[in-house]
């Protein structure tokens, strides 16, 4: 039987050790942390009974995950739940542009703009299947769908800022460039406006949803199904070289994934990186980063606007030219005295992570790499801005810095929890320019965390193509005379 060993059980290196197992091969995932999950972990971080997603929280990724989808994660736990409205915007003036799965009341939100954001999303979500399906996998590709790509990418090259010139008034504007501003870059750069079109798409197509108990069960699920196909995951075990994992597991495996950022693969493959990719790999370039901020509170945040008080995600920043400011100057390396703030209200659609009428609340702000300030106060400070009386709700605070995240997690390299830059070059071509993007050069040996297409994110897509990408070469090795096409799906492990 083929062996094969997977560096870190974020939702990447579990859904590549998944793909791995369904073909047959014996598969150990070796985590450093005490902890599955890498950025899928819930912890109780403020006070008892109250649940709060240390990272990620919601998951439009995840339910439209062509990958995670073919699981059935329902079946070992699983449970999607979506608050009543996906995402607000509030502004100053007391109005919000609202994103959600109906398409209807989203456009009620964006007064003299909804003709036109409709006209933009309506088919794009229509259309959302087929785009996933294109745009979770490398750019190098040859599409199945070519008209909706083509719809998708046309608007997709052009920075954010161009985007939401389309729109006359604020709420649209702002609730477009908050949305890009998941990109953590500056939003007047070409293709910066993908990212915000992907996950507006997405939030029309099929919601920004939450898992029920917390993040944790995607990874609990995943580690379900990998022991299912007898998998293991051994927690504490941080792998420093490729010549450990002989000793670990008692013979040297037949292919190595690595779910890690891609400094540290450099320091696990050492000398036997082949020069150029060590040169590649030494231009990545990591992004800006988040200070963390959870909270338990006492009953609800007293939103000035109505949705907001029924929406999962809410983004503060003001309106789009503020927020475009605020992420060009962490781009710069200054602190804004504004910085974009992310605020997640899980708790609304899934109530049992709440202790009686003590609810969490997750919050982050976007600051510079590595920024070692508390940034904790501007983060509360972009709450009671649109939530007047706020803080007299707070009743507990838990933080992390920037370099506190990067301790928490060795790929959150600075803070920065993409794993890397998403410039107009890294997004396209990441972690380097290859027709594989995924191979280290290294006979096996193959990277699989969000520093590769299709990047950050729930949704375990990098995983799964390493995955792929992985068995091809093994199917090769194997069978030298096999005249399988790069793209097709590996054969069951019987066939090799
Ligand atoms: C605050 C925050 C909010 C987020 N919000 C969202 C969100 O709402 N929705 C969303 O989709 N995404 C969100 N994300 C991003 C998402 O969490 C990541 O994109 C995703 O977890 C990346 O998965 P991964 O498997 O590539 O890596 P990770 O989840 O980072 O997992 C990597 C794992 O590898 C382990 N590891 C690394 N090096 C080694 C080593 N040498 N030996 C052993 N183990 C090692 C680490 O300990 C870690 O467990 C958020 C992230 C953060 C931090």
């Amino acid at each position: 039987m083929a062996t094969a060993v997977v560096v870190g059980s974020g939702p990447n290196g579990l859904a590549a050790a998944v793909r791995l197992a369904q073909h047959g091969l014996a598969v150990t995932v070796l985590e450093g942390s005490d902890r599955v999950g890498g950025g899928t972990r819930t912890s109780e971080l403020t006070l008892p009974g109250v649940l709060h997603d240390d990272c990620a929280a919601f998951h439009p990724t995840g339910v439209v995950s062509p990958f995670l989808a073919s699981l059935d994660l329902e079946r070992h736990g699983l449970r999607w739940r979506w608050p009543e409205i996906d995402l607000a915007h509030p502004l100053d003036d007391g109005r919000a542009g609202v994103l959600d799965r109906d398409m209807d009341r989203s456009v009620a939100s964006l007064g003299k703009d909804a003709v036109s954001w409709r006209r933009l999303f309506a088919p794009l979500a229509a259309d959302f299947g087929k785009i996933a399906e294109e745009v979770l996998q490398p750019v190098l590709h040859v599409p199945r769908h070519p008209v909706a790509l083509a719809r998708f990418g046309l608007d997709a090259l052009k920075p954010a800022t161009w985007i939401a010139r389309r729109w006359k008034d604020e709420p649209a504007r702002a609730l477009f460039t908050g949305v890009a501003a998941h990109a953590f870059g500056r939003l007047d750069t070409p293709v910066s406006g993908s990212v915000g079109l992907m996950l507006t798409a997405a939030g029309h197509a099929a919601g920004w949803p939450v898992a029920e108990g917390g993040t944790q069960a995607i990874a609990t699920a995943l580690v379900r199904v990998l022991e299912d196909l007898g998998g293991t995951v051994r927690t504490s075990v941080t792998v420093t070289g490729l010549d450990e994992l002989g000793t670990l597991l008692g013979e040297a495996p037949d292919l190595v994934l690595l779910d890690t950022a891609p400094d540290a693969a450099v320091g696990i493959v050492g000398d036997r990186l082949p020069p150029r990719v060590r040169r590649a790999l030494g231009k990545y370039r990591y992004g800006p980063a988040v200070h963390k901020v959870d909270l338990a509170i006492d009953g609800d945040v007293p939103w000035t606007n109505e949705d907001c008080r029924r929406a999962g995600t809410v983004h503060l920043g003001g309106g789009a030219a503020e927020i475009a400011a605020a992420e060009a100057a962490t781009v710069r390396g200054e602190m804004p005295t504004r910085p974009f703030v992310l605020v997640g209200q899980q708790y609304l659609a899934d109530p049992s992570r709440s202790a009686g009428g003590v609810n969490p609340l997750w919050a982050y702000a976007h600051v510079p790499h590595g920024h070692p300030g508390d940034a904790t106060d501007a983060v509360l400070a972009q709450i009671e801005r649109f939530a007047p009386g706020f803080r007299d709700r707070v009743l507990a605070v838990h933080t992390r810095t920037a370099p506190q995240m990067a301790a928490y997690n060795p790929n959150y390299v600075g803070g920065d929890i993409s794993a890397g830059a998403n410039t107009a070059r890294q997004i396209a071509l990441r972690p380097r320019p290859a027709l594989d993007p995924y191979a280290l050069g290294v006979p096996g040996v193959y990277l699989c965390s969000s520093a590769t297409p299709p990047g950050a994110g729930v949704h375990g897509m990098c995983g799964a193509n390493a995955a792929d990408s992985a068995l091809s070469w093994l199917t090769g090795r194997r069978a030298p005379t096999a005249t399988r096409r790069r793209d097709a799906p590996p054969p069951p492990h019987d066939e090799r």
